[in-house]
């Protein structure tokens, strides 16, 4: 079988990864000599997600930070604790750097027999040369073409993002903050390392050289020797209507894209690399064609379980702007309630792990 993935970002390489783990031929076709990812941004990836990326993807272990607890605040409740997560084993979460993960990947493909990265624009002409082709570029003309129609959510607003240094600590527990202006998040990346992510929506007007300062006001925790500048990303979420159009499949956040407060954007694409490889597995286990048939079965098996997922994430978001807005304390202090029931904890830390499970 021979697939071809149009775009180069860390999901594409992921896919092409999996894909070729399984002896399937990939092509990635690319404009872009070099993808020079942002340095600021990180990924938490959930643990059956890294233990299923590490096992059936590649071992990524060497450029993860494991996290052990998350703590999350709320600034209406006067910075009271209303959820907190622990694992009793060795992780929850673990935080890596997006652009290590992309050379990661980049370097073991290059090595592969399977793999080729063609630089080139994909036109009709190569169509015929490949079972399935898998879109995650959002600009290419095959994405205008099949992939238009979606329901988009714009958060009117931006996330800021950056790596502090700061003094060694422990540095296991990621901390999420709901500040009146929106979810802040520290996120350890080594002992004297913290990413942050603070995302503002509603046309808050904030100036970049602002954003230090508010985050300064809720550091409690970190001595901070130096503070990058900060980098900054829309907010919005998206969904499309149709995963494939015959044998065009989209992928990655081109597929979905959710508000960053949850970290969960990658985590969904790794759960769809794994329903995808499942349906391909099955099929040649059954002499069966690889064909658009893939596709069809990949958006029936997961778009209602995604957008179910992407819409959770989306509440949750309205919920904390919400009590911004208003100033009430009735959710977080429901929210604070439910948390302490160590059942109804554990399917929130499931939900996070391995998504909507149905
Ligand atoms: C602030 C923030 C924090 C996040 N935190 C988390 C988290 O903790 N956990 C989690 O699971 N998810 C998180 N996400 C989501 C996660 O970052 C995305 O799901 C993931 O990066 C999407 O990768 P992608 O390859 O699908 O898309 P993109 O990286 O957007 O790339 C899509 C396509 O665009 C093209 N492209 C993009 N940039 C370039 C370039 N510079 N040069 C050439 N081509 C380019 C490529 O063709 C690529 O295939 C976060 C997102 C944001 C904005």
């Amino acid at each position: 079988m021979r697939v071809c993935i149009i775009g180069d970002g860390i999901s594409s390489l992921t896919l092409a990864k999996a894909l070729i783990n399984e002896n399937i031929y990939v092509d990635i076709f690319t404009t872009k000599k070099n993808n020079l990812l942002n340095k600021s941004r990180t990924i938490g990836i959930s643990k059956s997600n890294i233990e299923y990326f590490n096992s059936n993807i590649l071992n990524i272990d060497k450029i993860t930070w494991k996290i052990k607890n998350i703590e999350i605040f709320s600034e209406n409740l006067k910075n009271e604790k209303i959820l907190n997560f622990r694992s009793n084993d060795n992780q929850l979460f673990s935080i890596l750097r997006n652009y290590q993960l992309y050379e990661m990947l980049k370097k073991d493909l290059s090595k592969n027999k399977f793999f080729k990265k063609k630089y080139l624009n994909f036109n009709s002409s190569l169509i015929k040369n490949y079972e399935i082709v898998i879109i995650t570029d959002y600009s290419h003309i095959f994405t205008k073409k099949f992939f238009s129609k979606k329901i988009i959510k714009k958060y009117k607003g931006l996330a800021y993002t950056t790596i502090v240094k700061h003094k060694k600590i422990p540095n296991i527990t990621a901390t999420q903050i709901f500040t009146k202006n929106g979810p802040l998040a520290f996120l350890p990346i080594s002992q004297n390392e913290t990413s942050i992510v603070y995302s503002f929506g509603d046309n808050q007007n904030v100036q970049k050289e602002n954003v230090e300062n508010l985050i300064k006001n809720y550091n409690f925790k970190y001595k901070i020797n130096k503070f990058p500048s900060v980098n900054s990303f829309e907010l919005q979420s998206i969904s499309l209507r149709s995963y494939y159009q015959g044998k065009f499949l989209a992928f990655g956040d081109l597929l979905h894209r959710i508000h960053p407060l949850a970290g969960q954007g990658f985590n969904m694409t790794i759960r769809d690399i794994k329903i995808l490889l499942d349906i391909i597995k099955k099929k040649n286990s059954l002499g069966l064609s690889l064909d658009s048939s893939v596709n069809k079965e990949f958006e029936k098996m997961l778009k209602h379980k995604n957008l179910i997922f992407s819409n959770g994430i989306d509440v949750i978001h309205e919920f904390f702007n919400f009590e911004r807005k208003t100033k009430n304390t009735f959710l977080s202090k429901t929210i604070q309630y439910l948390g302490k029931n160590q059942n109804i904890n554990n399917i929130f830390t499931k939900v996070a792990d391995k998504g909507i499970t149905l």
